[in-house]
């Protein structure tokens, strides 16, 4: 595709991918599986594309957060065991065993109900077994004053009929924050795995570790790591040491400037007059705004960045466009390309810097970049 007639446009550079999945394998001991989680459309990255690169790569799971949008990957051809971290109905088993999904079991009630569908339509659903050992989310809840009830109940969905509980797992809330509530959900973990264990069951595939795990805790791998923002070269937390592991970022976010115009000092810019201009000024016209997930939270607060430099984003984002005060950069003209999200040789504009803005993590701004945005995949 020709960037030269684009609007606005994400470059994913499918080598980056491949550079952050191996540093990131490079990190687990060998054996230790890998699921990539692909779920939010990969993070914004496109679900597809990335899937099928990760199967490519050897990736030996997915993670997905629905039906949807495990189906999505099923029908594009991906063949890689894929896992719903979320829930799906029960009436749905049927869906799930034909498409060969794996669905997280959170609970014996859920474990029922999907055992039920599955005798009722034939064949096995393979399950992994969801442990809350503190992110009260979803799981059976593994505190140590249920931890006993829990490992019953696990027990008893595992021998359920039309079931095949490959696989078991927690999530971890506060892997980049604290240490010590991080081992305190691992300890809980092992607990479960223990008590299920002298139940007579095992699994052949325990996890825990999201990015932050697995950037940080390598006693937590067990099995198989399950990383997503660290995938897309991004570190969970932009306090993070990036001495960690060598993550490039994926996706880069460009714009093409429509116009280049002069206004005099004292004219108000954009909607509500927020910012009225202090001297003569070149703005330039850059067509993205928040239709394209560009946040009008940006306005007044953050740059955009031209090979000679940043220019501020001036007055307030508009829904398809935004003005960018351009005067110190005479080389900016109409069909510019401005880096939204990105790097040029001379400087970067990272996402994290529009996520200190929005007081947000990266994780958002990436997902909420919309379809308007085409992605191009290098
Ligand atoms: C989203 C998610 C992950 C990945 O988290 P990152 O912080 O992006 O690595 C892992 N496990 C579960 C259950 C998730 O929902």
């Amino acid at each position: 595709m020709d960037t030269q007639t684009m609007r606005t446009w994400a470059e994913v550079s499918l080598d980056r991918l491949a550079h952050n999945y191996h540093a990131l394998r490079g990190l687990t001991p060998y054996g230790t599986k890998f699921m990539g989680l692909v779920k939010a459309d990969a993070y914004g990255h496109g679900a597809v594309p990335i899937a099928q690169k990760l199967e490519e790569l050897g990736a030996d799971y997915l993670g997905v957060a629905c039906l949807a949008e495990a189906v999505e990957l099923r029908q594009a051809g991906v063949q890689t065991p894929i896992l719903i971290l979320g829930g799906t109905p029960a009436a749905y088993a049927a869906e799930l065993v034909r498409y060969h999904i794996t669905q997280a079991c959170y609970d014996l009630d859920y474990a029922k109900a999907l055992s039920a569908q599955v005798q009722e339509t034939g064949g096995t659903l393979t399950v992994h077994i969801q442990c809350d050992t503190g992110m009260s989310r979803l799981g059976f809840l593994c505190h140590e004053d249920t931890m006993e009830q829990a490992a019953q109940e696990i027990a008893q969905a595992v021998e359920l009929p039309g079931l095949h509980a490959e696989g078991i797992f927690t999530h971890f809330s506060d892997a980049d924050g604290s240490e010590e509530y991080t081992m305190l959900q691992f300890d809980r973990f092992l607990d479960i795995l223990q008590r299920v264990q002298a139940l007579g069951h095992t699994f052949a595939i325990r996890h825990c570790a999201n990015s932050a795990a697995t950037l940080l805790y390598p006693a937590t791998y067990l099995d198989m790591v399950r990383p997503g923002i660290a995938l897309y070269g991004h570190f969970p937390d932009g306090n993070m040491d990036p001495a960690l592991c060598d993550l490039q970022p994926v996706m880069e976010v460009k714009s093409r400037v429509v116009t280049v115009r002069t206004v005099p000092a004292g004219t108000p810019v954009s909607y509500g007059r927020t910012n009225v201009l202090q001297r003569q000024t070149r703005l330039a016209v850059v067509p993205i705004g928040y239709g394209d997930g560009y946040c009008r939270g940006f306005s007044n607060r953050l740059s955009v960045l031209f090979p000679g430099g940043q220019a501020p984003v001036t007055g307030r984002v508009c829904m398809d466009m935004c003005m960018v005060d351009v005067t110190d950069l005479p080389e900016v003209t109409e069909g510019s390309v401005a880096v939204i999200y990105g790097h040029t040789e001379n400087g970067e504009q990272p996402v994290e810097a529009g996520a200190t803005v929005m007081n947000t993590i990266s994780y958002e701004l990436l997902c909420v970049l919309t379809r308007r945005i085409p992605r191009i995949y290098r």
